[in-house]
């Protein structure tokens, strides 16, 4: 897959120390091979690879970060931008019924999708129907009603012993074309209150006159506020002249990648906001209605990378940490030689970042670390900190000194219990085992050197 090899690609410049303008050079070939492989539009993976080049070649050497984590970062960062940068949020109308019309090819993932967005606008206090406007393929209005039922939404439909084509069904709808269905189903949102109305409509198996000029016929009667581009991540090449054809057919103003938890290699996801322009807003991944989350750029390029979050968390760490003395620090827990003063200090940085969770949250395999420190709070933070404060630098240095008399002083002198401080320092001690272990895991400055 795309992440396995550009995982490849970029684990073989860890071990340098310094990369030539070759070592980017070949760097870049490889990337750029990755990126055809896994169908990234032409166009798309020449302007990446520039812009990669010269953003690589002209880093200037940075103290918290070695050469090969710098490219990483590079990487990382170009595919945010082709991704999108952040995410785009879902445009309501000023006045209700917000409308939102689901285009694309058939099988791409429309009708599950309109079960999944109904769920996840329920769940934030919204109330929306679902309109049945494919009376193409048989089968497809029960579809809807089973994946609306599901989600405990309300589905605008003619009804199922009616045929297609004519009759009226219980709300007085003739099921004449999916136009007057999608007309009608406005209307009935309206009177009835609903806030989001999400038209289904029908796809063919590939890009046809009539299938457009009916989609069109629709958007022109219901006027939405979103038409959203549904696309297979899994159709390869094809994603880019489908969504071309979607664009002139009907327009759109985001797209929702769907099956990116099957083998899709990525490239749809990396052409098809760069070539048409409009923003990926959501992602599907799987066939029940919980398999579906807003689109994250950063996160689908971490998944890209296949690293974990990490990254996030290098830009933060940068952020708050003087370069230097991250290098230093993080040397010093590669080495496990951290003391309570390192980690007063880490502890005063990281606070600096945010809930100390999300941030452990980050890391890879971190989880259970997480857990464990999802219940402490600031308050206890503030504690530890007192502790700390209350020791002497040669005890803060090293604290194996830390014996019973000095822990009764300190803790009479920070107002804690000798228990408190007892366990301040075992946690102290596991802390550093542990930071150590997953600082060579990251291939962390400091580790690299041990390693070795
Ligand atoms: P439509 O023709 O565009 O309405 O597509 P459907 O919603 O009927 O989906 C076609 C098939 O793809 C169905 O079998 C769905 O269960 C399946 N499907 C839809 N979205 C996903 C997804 O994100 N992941 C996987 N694995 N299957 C999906
Ligand atoms: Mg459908």
């Amino acid at each position: 897959s795309l992440s396995d090899r550009l995982t490849g690609v970029l684990k073989d410049l860890r071990g340098k120390g310094r990369l030539s303008d070759a070592d980017i050079d070949a760097t870049c070939r490889e990337i750029r091979l990755a990126l055809l492989e896994a169908d990234v539009a032409l166009p798309v993976v020449r302007e990446f690879i520039k812009k990669i080049k010269v953003r690589a070649k002209g880093a200037e050497v940075h103290g918290a970060l070695n050469p090969a984590q710098q490219v990483v970062k590079i990487v990382n960062e170009e595919l945010v931008g082709i991704l999108g940068g952040e995410t785009r949020r879902l445009q309501f109308a000023k006045t209700p019924p917000t409308v939102i019309m689901l285009a694309g090819l058939q099988g791409a993932g429309k009708t599950t999708l309109a079960g999944k967005l109904a769920k996840w606008l329920k769940a934030q206090g919204h109330t929306p129907m679902l309109v049945a406007c494919d009376l193409q393929r048989p089968g497809a209005v029960t579809q809807l009603q089973v994946v609306g039922e599901r989600a405990g939404v309300t589905v605008f439909a003619p009804h199922p012993g009616t045929s297609i084509g004519g009759g009226e069904n219980e709300l007085g709808v003739t099921a004449a074309d999916p136009i007057a269905v999608a007309e009608q189903g406005i209307a009935e949102a309206r009177n009835k209150q609903y806030d989001v109305v999400i038209v289904d409509t029908a796809g063919r198996l590939g890009i046809d006159q009539e299938l457009m000029a009916q989609a069109a016929g629709i958007r022109d009667a219901v006027q939405p506020d979103e038409v959203l581009f549904v696309l297979d991540a899994m159709i390869g090449q094809d994603a880019v002249s489908t969504a071309e054809a979607f664009r002139e057919g009907v327009g759109f103003t985001g797209v929702v990648l769907t099956k990116l938890d099957g083998d899709a290699r990525g490239g749809a996801a990396l052409s098809v906001r760069e070539l048409t322009g409009q923003p990926i807003m959501f992602a599907s991944t799987g066939e029940k209605l919980e398999d579906f989350d807003v689109f994250h750029p950063e996160r689908m390029a971490s998944r890209i990378l296949g690293m974990g979050d990490v990254l996030t968390l290098i830009e933060q760490a940068e952020q708050v940490f003087d370069a230097q003395q991250a290098e230093a620090t993080a040397s010093k827990i590669g080495s496990g030689e951290l003391t309570l003063e390192d980690f007063l200090e880490q502890m005063m940085a990281v606070r600096k970042m945010g809930p100390i969770a999300n941030l452990l949250g980050m890391l890879p395999g971190a989880g259970q670390m997480k857990d464990a420190l999802a219940n402490v709070d600031e308050k206890q933070l503030d504690r530890i900190q007192a502790i700390i404060r209350g020791m002497t630098p040669e005890e803060r240095a090293n604290p194996k000194i830390i014996n019973g008399s000095r822990r009764l002083r300190i803790a009479n002198g920070s107002g804690v219990k000798v228990s408190d401080v007892n366990q301040l320092v075992d946690r102290f001690f596991e802390a550093r085992k542990m930071m150590t272990a997953m600082a060579g895991q990251m291939g962390m400055p400091g580790a690299r050197k041990n390693q070795r």
